[in-house]
């Protein structure tokens, strides 16, 4: 328990904060998911607000889709960017990482340039409304491109790709889906420059954690909480130094885990892995950075110390530059624990 203040609403607000894993199309809440369908004329059902408290991953599913049929224009997307960006700036996150899957609104006929120049405004205004900084994550939904499209690969190494774009992902249901046979479409990407960030290790087991570094030389990997089921993975990930973006509440959600007492994240913490917190989907699963902060420190104990440790780890593996993370490192040195 913490040695010196308490780990309260207040302590954690006040923590400069990076987020590295949330989806833009998983950050739309019922009033802006309401503003955006009214604009396009796109009839929402009425019981939205029950839709929003769903009972597994079907239901989520569902819920996912209605909030893409919202997001045509650019205008759109720039709105959508800018209402996660105030949600940010209100809980003191200097920083964030927000994946967006240009494939799906590809299939959906949404003009790319308007995409682009929609993530690109939103992301402007990110930073002078609301002094939010953003980077991009545009990733490959795996259970609907397959691995030799190069529609996503095009994209993000394309003139259109949007400002401030950092890496790909690969999202989407693990079962039935490894990583391996993405390995050219990464390869290609990382010889852009861009950086490899998948999810893995979330619905299946050490083997798509594996697949994910070697075949895709994942950088940091999005959930990655079942590594712990192998010793020596995790040992691997503790000498690589991987990043594991975990996700408390979507775990819980999505029955990753039965319950937050099940969590594998101390045992994680316990091993010395760089792990940070984050939302996923804040609007989907009803949470946000500060509440996952509080989840971890109530269901396992963690101190003022350890809630700075994660953040600090978070800023250390983001995709800003070194003289960034060192003035985000210094602000969090300066809280006081
Ligand atoms: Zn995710």
């Amino acid at each position: 328990m913490s040695e010196f203040g308490p780990v309260d609403r207040e302590f954690v607000q006040s923590l400069p904060k990076c987020e590295l894993h949330l989806h833009l199309e998983g950050s739309l809440r019922p009033d802006t998911m309401r503003r955006l369908a009214a604009r396009n004329g796109v009839d929402l059902e009425d019981d939205l607000e029950r839709r929003y408290t769903y009972d597994g991953f079907d239901h989520f599913l569902e819920l996912f889709l209605m909030g893409l049929r919202v997001l045509r224009t650019g205008e759109d997307f720039a709105d959508a960017v800018e209402a996660l960006a105030g949600e940010l700036a209100a809980q003191n996150v200097r920083y964030a990482e927000v994946t967006t899957t240009a494939f799906s609104h590809n299939r959906r006929q949404v003009a790319m340039a308007d995409y682009a120049a929609g993530l690109n405004a939103g992301r402007a205004a990110a930073r002078q409304k609301h002094g939010v900084e953003l980077g991009w994550v545009i990733d490959i939904p795996r259970e609907i491109e397959p691995p030799e499209s190069p529609f996503t690969t095009d994209f993000v190494t394309g003139p259109l790709a949007p400002e401030g774009l950092v890496g790909i992902g690969l999202g989407g249901p693990e079962p039935g889906n490894p990583p391996e046979p993405y390995e050219q479409a990464f390869a290609r990407v990382r010889a852009a420059g861009l950086r490899s960030l998948p999810h893995a290790g979330e619905t299946e087991g050490p083997a798509s954690v594996r697949g994910a570094l070697e075949a895709l030389g994942a950088e940091r990997i999005g959930h990655g909480v079942r590594s712990v089921e192998d010793p020596a993975l995790v040992d691997e990930l503790g000498t690589r130094g991987t990043h594991l973006e975990v996700s408390l509440t979507s775990n819980v959600a999505l029955q990753v885990v039965s319950e937050i007492d099940e969590h594998p994240l101390p045992a994680l913490l316990e091993a010395g892995l760089s792990v940070g917190l984050n939302t996923d989907d804040p609007a989907y699963f009803s949470t946000t950075l500060n509440d996952e902060l509080l989840l971890a420190a109530t269901s396992f104990g963690l101190s003022r110390a350890d809630l700075v440790a994660l953040q600090a780890a978070a800023f250390r593996a983001s995709s800003l530059p070194q003289d960034r993370t060192a003035e985000f490192l210094a602000d969090l040195s300066r809280v006081s624990t």
